[in-house]
């Protein structure tokens, strides 16, 4: 039979305030065997989140010493604070054939596809306009006007990524957005570079 040999990588980038994180559970229940990679950050935790679910929250000291340790797959500096993916948990999953999950930016993004070109597929996710990203930011209410502030200045930077991505999804309307996005998550499986070359071609001509 011939069979996925390893896992896979779906990159979820876009403005904060764009709806990623609300998009990503239609993801999660719609989709099967994913591991959604929980980053590590040096921000605040929100009244909304949980450390270990949404990230595990560290200090700067550590998060530099982790840099220095060679703990992370990539990392960067995000609106004043580090963000990073651990890589053991990535490997392990990856070993397991999951669908491995990031939210990350366009530096990660980067960073990710030059070391592990084969195994992405990558969305950057949107609002319609600048102005949209703004109210979203402030009804979300968990950030103050300067955070807010701080978060659109970097969007504008981000939006210039978006064709680096395999695919755009401009979430509007969130139904649509989100079978799109579930779409690419269930496609992204059948990615050809996912499977062992020489694998295929042996059973294939068996
Ligand atoms: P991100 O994870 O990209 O920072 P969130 O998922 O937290 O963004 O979404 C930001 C806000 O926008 C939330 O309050 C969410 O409920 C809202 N939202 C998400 N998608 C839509 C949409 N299509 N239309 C209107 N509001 C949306
Ligand atoms: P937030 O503070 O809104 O949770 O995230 C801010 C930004 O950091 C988002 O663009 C998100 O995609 C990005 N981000 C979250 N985790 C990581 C990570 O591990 N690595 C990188 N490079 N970016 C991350």
């Amino acid at each position: 039979m011939i069979n996925e040999q390893i896992g896979g990588i779906l990159i979820i980038s876009g403005p904060s305030g764009c709806g990623k994180s609300t998009l990503l559970k239609e993801v999660y229940k719609n989709v099967n065997n994913y591991y959604f990679s929980i980053s590590t950050t040096t921000r605040d935790i929100r009244d909304n989140e949980t450390n270990g679910v949404d990230y595990f929250y560290i200090s700067q000291d550590e998060f530099k010493e982790d840099i220095k340790n060679g703990h992370f797959l990539e990392w960067a500096k995000v609106h004043d604070n580090y963000y990073g993916t651990s890589l053991k948990p990535i490997t392990k999953a990856l070993k397991k054939g999951k669908l491995v999950i990031f939210d990350i930016d366009v530096q990660g993004h980067e960073i990710v596809r030059k070391k592990l070109d084969n195994l992405v597929t990558s969305v950057f996710i949107t609002t319609p306009t600048l102005v949209q990203l703004e109210s979203r930011l402030k009804n979300r209410n968990t950030d103050t006007i300067e955070v807010i502030k701080g978060r659109l200045e970097n969007a504008q930077y981000e939006i210039k990524y978006f064709q680096k991505y395999d695919y755009l999804i401009i979430n509007d309307d969130f139904k649509l957005a989100s079978s799109k996005l579930v779409n690419i998550a269930q496609i992204a499986r059948s990615k050809s570079t996912l499977y062992d070359k020489e694998n295929m071609l042996e059973q294939w001509n068996k």
